[in-house]
């Protein structure tokens, strides 16, 4: 999610590698007929490594109504349809999960306005209620076996509340445009909204995804497009996310796209997803590549196999796994806050936190980059670049509360930003910059795939420096107010 400090300006403008467009007029094809885009024909998703996908679901401290610690979800194949002009998204979702201890029935989250027609359990009708957002599937489960669920589902989509008082998003989950075009957004939960899930962070699964809509209108989703073919006037674009992902992660766009791509020193293609009509948005996005390439230098090589961004009519921005969602606004698409989104792919989505009263582990690290790529564009040094958060920590530690224990309902406040920014900035000062961007590595390095707390973190930082760090973590973290900001000098160990 999107920091809100007022960005300095940026004023480096170097060029991006870069490559011209793709084929799009062979995928542009309406009538009768099937165009491929994939040169071989379709191709069938690689089969998921299923273990890769296994969780220990929590029950969230801050928001226990969304998520069911019974499921370990561990792959989605989602076979989505949007008919644009109806407003109606139709679902088949079939949900390979382990139950994690004996039951009389499973609970997944899915919104009111999607309405569930048929469930079944490892290929048997099963019956099933729907109050409110919890689909409650009435079968006996057994601890540690696993199932696989087929829920069909349809409905006229929108957003669900969010427990935020942000002004750039009020509500949270799936949002149709006038225009018929769709996009998500959905943290800290909000993926019910267009399937049904297990909404809690905790539980990372694999996905597929096929999105099947009227073209020129096409599909956009996490990770890798396997292929895209066109038949009597409707376009399936079929994805595949080899990466294990907590569900406020995952992310769809239905619009008239055009791709583009560019190229990161260390030869990784980021993709472009631009709506059509424009192409300033594509010359903001071309900064993306030579922001992997700083961030590399210090949270070492890019984590997954794929990267693209998809612009959308939004006003925020998300770090949507393997594929950033960006709203059109001048702020949202500034190189600092591409660069924001782009780091939370090894802060927040490599490593991802269990529980929402961590979320500061995500924003405080991707902030403090944020920070000093800012002083970086302008050349100015760190400490300047830093100086305002000092002002937004301290007022929004008095509005919203400590980053580790906020007010529940003010997500994404600033407290989760600026303050744990500034204790990362202590830290390196303490330790300089090549050991404390070896220990913020390691990190990533031992809990790659999984999703963590602040306890996990507090021992690593310990253990790999061999500092007492648990009362310096608790002051900026659980304090009150905001503790002292030292001078620049490292001090003795
Ligand atoms: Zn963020």
């Amino acid at each position: 999610m999107r920091g809100r400090v007022a960005a300095l300006v940026a004023v480096a403008v170097l060029a991006a590698g870069c490559s011209g467009g793709d084929d799009d007029a062979s995928e542009r094809t309406t009538g009768a007929g099937t165009t491929g885009s994939s040169p071989a024909g379709p191709s069938a998703s690689p089969a998921p490594d299923l273990d890769a996908a296994l969780s220990t679901p929590v029950e969230d401290s801050f928001y226990p109504d969304v998520g069911d610690p019974g499921v370990d979800a561990l792959h989605y194949d989602l076979k989505l349809d949007w008919a644009p002009t109806r407003r109606r998204l139709s679902g088949t979702a079939t949900i390979t999960l382990r139950a994690t201890a004996d039951a009389d029935r499973l609970r997944l989250d899915l919104g009111p306005r999607m309405r569930p027609s048929a469930v079944t359990l490892d290929g048997r009708d099963v019956p099933f209620t729907h109050p409110g957002k919890d689909l409650l599937v009435e079968a006996a489960v057994t601890a540690e076996e696993r199932h696989e669920l087929v829920v069909e589902y349809a409905g006229r989509p929108g957003p669900v509340p969010a427990p935020t008082r942000r002004s750039d998003f009020s509500v949270t989950g799936i949002t149709v445009t006038d225009a018929g075009e769709l996009w998500t957004m959905q943290e800290p939960f909000g993926a019910y909204s267009w399937y049904p899930v297990n909404d809690q962070p905790a539980d990372k699964a694999l996905y597929d995804v096929s999105i099947t809509t009227d073209a020129p209108f096409r599909g956009v989703a996490n990770g890798e497009l396997l292929d895209t073919s066109t038949t009597d006037g409707r376009t399936t674009t079929r994805w595949h996310l080899d990466s294990p992902a907590s569900s406020y992660l995952t992310t769809i766009a239905v619009g008239d796209y055009r791709h583009d791509s560019g190229t990161t020193g260390s030869g990784l293609t980021v993709d472009y997803w631009v709506p059509r009509g424009m192409p300033r948005v594509l010359s903001r996005l071309r900064k993306a590549p030579r922001t992997v390439d700083w961030i590399e230098e210090r949270l070492g090589p890019y984590p997954f196999s794929t990267l693209g961004l998809v612009v959308t009519d939004s006003e925020s921005a998300m770090e949507t796994q393997t594929m950033i969602t960006l709203g059109t606004n001048a702020y949202v698409l500034s190189e600092p806050v591409i660069m924001h989104e782009i780091a939370h792919q090894w802060y927040g989505d490599l490593v991802s936190p269990s529980d929402w009263r961590d979320v500061w582990l995500n924003e405080g690290m991707t902030m403090y980059l944020q920070g000093r790529y800012e002083a970086d564009l302008a050349g100015l040094p760190a400490s300047e670049a830093l100086a305002s958060y000092e002002q937004a920590c301290r007022a929004s530690l008095a509005e919203a509360g400590p980053p580790g224990d906020y007010d529940r309902g003010s997500f994404g406040a600033g407290n989760i930003y600026y303050c744990p920014a500034l204790m990362w900035d202590e830290l390196r000062k303490r330790l300089g910059e090549d050991e404390f961007w070896a220990v913020a590595r390691s990190w990533l390095e031992e809990n790659a795939g999984t999703s963590v707390g602040r306890e996990q973190l507090y021992d690593h930082w310990e253990d790999a420096t061999g500092l007492e760090l648990s009362s310096f973590f608790d002051s900026w973290i659980t304090g009150e107010t905001m503790p002292e900001v030292t001078p620049e000098q490292p001090l003795a160990p």
